[in-house]
């Protein structure tokens, strides 16, 4: 067993505009009040190579405003920047130091998920070479919108993967990590960005599947009706339709055909709910 613990954190509290549209409530509720997410990372402790951080959130250098997030960014998506809600001091409380932490596996580079990176500058940062290429060159406008170069303006210790025939469930994974010994992968889910991937990690008894930004609301996966103001947001967001839809038909048909996964994506606050 190389994984000691598993901590699920929320970096990040989001209250967007128009909580009614994401099913926070019905009208007669909120009305024009505000919705809830959570920006969903998880902590790994493992026996040989330190922390593992899967996705990041916003970081203390979003919150003392030296990254740039936009003044519509803060309006329409509202995030509390709370300091107390980074990675960065959620594992100090724990007992752990900056230096504990020595992996990044990030689901993809939005700034609400790549935002804690300047927080553990000597951490290696392991993702898609699709998404690293993205926000490299942020060639598309969404992308220009999307990707914050202050996040790694540090120079990260990037580690970079493409999917090299190597399977997990029968989709194409990347089950083993530069320098890392826990069973920790990536799972390319693209469609929301070019190179966006899920990340799955051995906890023992099942398996975690961080689907980072695939899908919004659980019932994309479960079933039921998604609340509108999601679904256009997936939509508005996307770089590949076609791709993202069947990113969320594999997300379904995983847990539809395998008992011991549990799945969730970076932002409902019902998943995560689960978990604590
Ligand atoms: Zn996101």
């Amino acid at each position: 067993m190389t994984i000691r613990a598993v901590h699920h954190l929320n970096c990040a509290t989001m209250c967007p505009v128009a909580g009614f549209l994401l099913g926070s409530g019905t009208w007669s509720e909120v009305g024009f009040g505000r919705g809830h997410m959570v920006a969903h990372c998880v902590l790994v402790e493992t026996e040989r190579d330190g922390l593992v951080l899967i996705d990041t959130g916003l970081g203390m250098d979003d919150i003392d405003g030296r990254t740039g997030l936009s003044a519509s960014f803060k309006r329409l998506v509202g995030p509390t920047l709370d300091p107390a809600e980074t990675a960065l001091a959620q594992i100090q409380a724990l007992g752990y130091s900056v230096a504990d932490v020595r992996h990044l596996v990030i689901t993809h580079l939005d700034l609400d998920h790549a935002g804690g990176m300047p927080d553990f500058p000597n951490a290696k940062v392991h993702l898609h070479s699709r998404e690293h290429a993205a926000a490299m060159t942020r060639t598309h406008y969404k992308e220009r919108e999307r990707y914050l170069k202050a996040h790694w303006a540090h120079g990260p210790k990037w580690e970079v993967y493409t999917e090299s025939g190597d399977t997990w469930r029968g989709l194409p994974a990347v089950t083993r990590l530069r320098g890392l010994d826990a069973d920790i992968g990536l799972l390319p889910m693209h469609g929301h960005t070019r190179g966006h991937s899920a990340v799955i990690v051995d906890a023992g008894p099942h398996w975690l599947v961080h689907a980072g930004d695939a899908y919004f609301h659980h019932r994309s996966i479960e079933g039921g009706s998604v609340p509108f103001g999601f679904a256009a947001f997936e939509r508005a967001t996307q770089m590949d339709s076609a791709a993202r839809r069947a990113s969320v038909a594999a997300l379904r048909q995983l847990r539809t055909s395998y008992e011991d996964i549990k799945l969730f994506c970076a932002h409902d606050p019902h998943e995560y709910g689960r978990f604590l």
